[in-house]
């Protein structure tokens, strides 16, 4: 069970969570409860590094961001926790701040931050939030045991974003998780952070849903819950279309593409784990805890609409490389693609011409470094501003016209890459970023006026649109 920032953003949401871990266990099943930090906390760690090494002499609004973090962990602690055992809570949470303070002043003056001291600072959130849950869980009856993220989800050094060791953790669980679950406990344990040699490591943005999903992967669980704000998997983000229904079932394809392309809902690395094991995901609101949720299986039930889900993903850049000799010339693709491999710099989209290849990419920071490389290939030119619209579902395969409707339903926008067909179950183009919102809401109403109500809950529409 993966509790996201919502989940335990402050004392009601962690009694919530409480409730439904309990809930769990009293069914005869046994959790291991996966939470992030509490929600804005990650955010406001890194705002907190990043003044400390803009510090130039002026340490205060480093350190005062710290200090409202302080007040407010040690806050819900005490709205959640009573007597000793709060106030061996409460010194376990002045000692976190003491060190992240030392921290804090020793950024100021080096001046610098490192990607690794980087994660040191963020991992201070789910560190945290797992100690207070623990603590909370322990008040309500739920016999929790706190195990330290760092020691199970082993990793890589690419900090900021490191790789797990699938292998490794198997063995760090059975170690570490699995004799407790024996002894009839609770792991609790934080999200997002991890250690290589000991060295404290993240997994990426977000990247509490993969540790949810390692760990499940890792101990073959039955289930693997993302406990999040809203009921499920939509048809499209909530906030763009306040009328986006659930989607009942998906399919771990489907699933993984909606991640990928920008559904923040679940983090794309999610699927992988519960793929290779068969391990069903479900994604389910913690404020609504009785709604049924979506799950994510292999074998989903077909659809009558052509898709089940719409991504947007903002802040892409379009980068032109025009070749003034043939470009497909055998090689030349290599020598292009090499340059983004250099720069660790992921590909969200190709399309080619004779002369010319587009692609996109959601990278700011190696842009310099990869035009540099380019500029010797050939000319380069970037578009920033852009956002990739994703239109996902296994039904699509085999259907005459769509990519005629899609269209013609965003006729009044300007379309510039479009893809379909890589993996046959999306269909994708690049708009301006000021334009993808309404793109998504006219997509939105040509597709999901008539939901089939076998794979989508109407239930949402009657209440955002009454009659
Ligand atoms: P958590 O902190 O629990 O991990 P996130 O904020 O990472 O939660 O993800 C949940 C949010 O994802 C929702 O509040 C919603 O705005 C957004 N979202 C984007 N696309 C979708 C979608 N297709 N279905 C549901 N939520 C979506
Ligand atoms: N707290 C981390 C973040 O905000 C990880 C997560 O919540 O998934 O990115
Ligand atoms: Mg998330």
């Amino acid at each position: 069970m993966k509790f996201g920032g919502t989940s335990v953003e402050d004392a009601a949401a962690i009694e919530r969570t409480a409730g439904i871990v309990a809930g769990r266990v009293a069914r005869g099943l046994q959790p291991v409860v996966i939470v992030s930090a509490m929600s804005k906390v990650t955010d406001q760690l890194l705002a907190c590094a990043a003044a400390a090494s803009a510090a130039r002499g002026d340490r205060e609004p480093a350190l005062e961001i710290a200090s409202r973090l302080r007040v407010r962990h040690l806050d819900t602690a005490a709205q959640l926790v009573a007597g000793p055992a709060l106030e061996s809570l409460h010194e376990d949470i002045n000692r976190a701040f003491d060190s992240l303070d030392e921290l804090v002043r020793g950024i100021a003056i080096l001046g610098e931050l490192t990607p690794r001291t980087s994660d040191l600072i963020v991992s201070y959130g789910e560190r945290l939030s797992s100690v207070i849950v623990t603590a909370a869980f322990l008040q309500r009856g739920i016999e929790a045991a706190h195990v330290d993220a760092r020691e199970v989800i082993l990793t890589d050094n690419h900090f900021g974003k490191a790789t797990p060791d699938e292998p490794a953790i198997e063995r760090a669980l059975s170690l570490e998780v699995l004799p407790l679950l024996q002894a009839g406990k609770v792991p609790v344990m934080g999200g997002f952070i991890g250690s290589h040699n000991e060295v404290t490591t993240t997994l990426g943005r977000g990247g509490s849903d993969y540790t949810g999903a390692l760990v499940g992967g890792g101990l073959h669980a039955g289930a693997i819950e993302i406990w999040t704000d809203v009921n499920g998997i939509m048809t499209t983000d909530p906030r763009i279309c306040p009328d986006a229904l659930r989607v009942r079932t998906i399919s771990f394809e489907e699933a993984a593409e909606l991640a990928y392309f920008g559904a923040k809902v679940l983090h794309p690395a999610t699927i992988l784990p519960a793929v290779q094991k068969n391990i069903p995901v479900w994604v389910l609101n913690s404020r609504n805890p009785g709604n049924e949720g979506t799950v994510i299986t292999a074998m989903p039930p077909s659809c009558a609409s052509p898709f089940k889900s719409i991504a947007v993903k903002k802040r892409l850049t379009i980068i032109d490389i025009v070749a003034s000799r043939m470009l497909l010339a055998h090689g030349f693709l290599k020598l292009v693609f090499d340059v983004f491999d250099k720069h660790h710099c992921a590909i969200d989209m190709v399309s080619t011409s004779e002369v010319s290849i587009s692609v996109t990419v959601d990278s700011r920071e190696a842009l310099p470094a990869i035009s540099a490389d380019l500029s010797k290939l050939a000319d380069v030119k970037f578009e920033g501003n852009k956002a990739l619209i994703c239109l996902v579902g296994e039904d699509i395969r085999g259907q005459s016209g769509i990519a005629g409707e899609v269209f013609s339903a965003v006729s009044h926008v300007n379309v510039r890459m479009i893809s379909q067909g890589a993996s046959e179950i999306n269909m994708s183009f690049m708009v301006n970023e000021e334009e993808a919102e309404e793109a998504v809401r006219a997509l939105h109403r040509r597709f999901f006026s008539q939901p089939d109500p076998a794979v989508f809950d109407l239930e949402a529409r009657a209440v955002a649109t009454p009659v």
